[in-house]
């Protein structure tokens, strides 16, 4: 073992891989050089956020002096701010949704912990799809709630419903799916929504309590070559959207998403409520307020996808030339090409030995796989061409 691989593997301890990675990625740039790292590990956008972000933040600076400018709100958040994200997403989901149904969080993240602490109770199950986005098994563990993996398809990552099927017991409480999705970028189609949709209902019938359908989306604004992303909200009466100006308006660090919830669910008044309620007493108390001003003045002028389409295009042909299996992806910003050897981990630490960072599979309950996200410069995709060919061997 190099002394550079002794030195990361190190790092190779507990906590998630993909911070794991990050921090290696930290560590690594302060010792060779920023420029000597290629670090594919983290979807942090690196897409300059819309120039409207910036005006508003100068109009905010100028009204920072009048009363509760920046003072607590409504836990749900600003009136106003509930009935940007309906309109929002009644145009995306084809259905009339109102601003009583729709929660600002703190992120997706923040919705996906107010929800899952509203909805369920110790000892509940939550199935999910692999792989999957890792945090997932925390934010239903905080809530003494266990998160089981069905397998998606092995070669095309589609969603199995027979497997989803499987992994459902009558403690189960949510489905949550993922697409476009991170980390394979794989886009889910209608029909596979619509048989998951069919299992739900049958599976609410059968436990005697419904199953809520979790769509978190906030990858929905970047599916390539004309990819439709089907709505969930008409297809199933449980549904519910989370989401996210983490990715669309690259403002990951402002902690701003939301919840909706399907116009067509049952007594969701209450359920509202309970939202309100998780919301604030998970500590998070209201969103923020410079977020909310930030999505409603960037909102339609989201970053430009065809960045995300030109780099996946070069990362494709990089990987390709260098004799990588891989799919390629139809929405979201990374690649999951198969692991030469299947080793994951150890393949993992070669790349790093060239100074490429990515993360294993094994992090996102898909073995055998390593995941690079394309949050990088064109310019960085190419120099690690060479490091990718010499890892393969
Ligand atoms: N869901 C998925 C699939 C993600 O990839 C991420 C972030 O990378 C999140 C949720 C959390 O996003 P947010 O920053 O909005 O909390």
């Amino acid at each position: 073992m190099t002394l550079l691989s002794q030195q990361i593997s190190g790092f190779i301890e507990n906590s998630s891989w993909i911070r794991k990675m990050f921090e290696a990625g930290i560590a690594m740039k302060k010792q060779y050089g920023a420029d000597a790292v290629c670090d594919f590990s983290l979807g942090n956008p690196d897409v300059p956020a819309p120039a409207q972000v910036g005006d508003i933040l100068h109009e905010l600076a100028d009204s920072a002096q009048e009363p509760f400018a920046f003072g607590y709100m409504p836990n749900g958040g600003f009136p106003w701010a509930r009935q940007i994200i309906a309109d929002l997403v009644a145009k995306e989901q084809g259905v009339d949704v109102s601003a009583d149904d729709c929660l600002i969080s703190c992120g997706a993240a923040g919705a996906m912990n107010a929800f899952f602490r509203a909805v369920t109770e110790p000892g509940d199950e939550v199935v999910g799809v692999a792989p999957y986005f890792v945090e997932y098994g925390f934010y239903t563990s905080n809530h003494q709630v266990s998160f089981k993996a069905a397998m998606s398809k092995p070669d095309t990552f589609e969603l199995d419903v027979d497997a989803i099927a499987a992994a459902m017991t009558p403690k189960t409480r949510a489905v949550i799916i993922n697409s476009p999705n991170n980390p394979t970028g794989t886009v889910y189609g209608r029909q596979e929504i619509e048989a998951l949709a069919a299992l739900l209902d049958a599976k609410s019938r059968e436990y005697g309590r419904p199953v809520f359908l979790v769509s978190d989306e906030p990858y929905r604004f970047l599916a390539f070559d004309g990819v439709e992303v089907p709505s969930v909200l008409p297809l199933y009466d449980y549904a519910v959207v989370l989401s996210s100006f983490s990715k669309n308006l690259s403002l990951a660090g402002e902690r701003v998403g939301y919840v909706c919830l399907s116009p067509r669910m049952p007594d969701r008044g209450r359920l509202m409520a309970g939202l309100m309620l998780t919301n604030r007493i998970l500590g998070f108390v209201n969103p923020p307020v410079i977020g909310q001003h930030l999505l409603k003045a960037a909102l339609h002028a989201q970053v430009d996808a065809g960045i995300y389409e030109k780099r996946r295009n070069v990362m494709a042909r990089v990987l390709r030339d260098a004799g990588y299996d891989f799919l390629m992806p139809k929405g979201a910003f990374y690649f999951f090409p198969k692991a030469p050897g299947g080793d994951d981990v150890a393949f993992c630490q070669r790349l790093m030995e060239e100074k490429i960072l990515a993360v294993p599979g094994s992090g996102f309950g898909g073995p055998g796989h390593f995941r690079l996200t394309f949050c990088v410069g064109e310019d960085v995709i190419e120099r690690a061409a060479e490091g990718f060919r010499r890892a393969r061997g």
